[in-house]
């Protein structure tokens, strides 16, 4: 009789088990769980271009409390300086290499650009320099450059630099016809690109609405990288990106591009 008393006890306790285990709540929108979730999935990856000649806003940017990808141009007044700071603040430094646009003079590029006209060894000459003056420099991403990243030849001795010297590389996308992407995939170099640029229009209603449009990009596609300036809009979009910050830190993170690069790229959609 005992032993019957104990079986439907413990019966009935499996019972209970069972149906807590079948009524675990499940993962819906709203919870703790889907939140975290969620968070951990998005990623946005800023960049921020033009830093070396003491420009508008560099402060301002770097003292942003986020990691940043923070593009130097080599050669120029405040290059060291500004690329020691970038990485005392912990923030990813790339080199920003001035490359010939379709349109636009020549004198806009600065020091030691690359141009169509060069031959392959004064072009590698001038990747390895650029390297070498850009201190902490873990990649490279091009200035202006629409011209150039349509060129194969030069392209792929700017990659094969690249490669050599363990860089990464960012396309800034300034031309729809940029073949990089194709060439970083059949390379093998470590690769990714820009999608939104901030401050084509330098106001603050202009970059606060491409900061949502970042954020609209990374909650769908789960990632987003986009790129930003100092100069005359530095200051604006300093104070942008910082009101950005708690929006985005509800569902995702900031990341440095060196934790958002493919490790192998892939071919790019046109
Ligand atoms: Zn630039």
């Amino acid at each position: 009789m005992l032993a019957y008393k104990k079986s439907i006890i413990l019966c009935f306790l499996l019972l209970i088990v069972a149906s807590r285990g079948f009524w675990i709540t499940p993962v819906t929108a709203n919870t703790p769980m889907h939140e975290a979730m969620m968070k951990k999935q998005k990623k946005v990856s800023l960049i921020i271009d033009d830093f070396g000649n003491n420009m508008s806003g560099t402060e301002e940017i770097l003292n942003l409390p986020i990691p940043l990808t923070v593009a130097v141009m080599p050669f120029l007044p405040s290059t060291k300086k500004d690329a020691e700071m970038a990485y005392q603040k912990k923030h990813d430094v790339i080199v920003h290499m001035p490359m010939e646009p379709m349109r636009g003079k020549k004198s806009w590029l600065g020091p030691g650009a690359i141009t169509s006209d060069l031959s392959d060894d004064e072009v590698r000459k001038r990747i390895h320099a650029a390297i070498d003056d850009v201190p902490h420099a873990i990649g490279m991403n091009n200035h202006m450059g629409s011209k150039i990243t349509q060129n194969k030849r030069i392209m792929r001795i700017i990659l094969e630099v690249c490669k050599e010297r363990g860089l990464i590389y960012i396309d800034s996308k300034t031309s729809y016809r940029s073949i990089v992407g194709e060439l970083a995939y059949e390379m093998k170099v470590p690769y990714m690109e820009n999608q939104v640029f901030l401050d084509d229009i330098d106001t603050s209603s202009h970059i606060s609405k491409q900061l949502k449009l970042v954020s609209e990009k990374a909650k769908q596609e789960g990632k987003c990288v986009a790129i930003g300036h100092v100069g005359k809009g530095g200051k604006i979009v300093a104070k942008e990106i910082s009101s950005f910050i708690p929006e985005m830190e509800k569902y995702g993170e900031f990341v440095p591009a060196s934790q958002m690069v493919t490790k192998v790229a892939q071919p790019t959609q046109k």
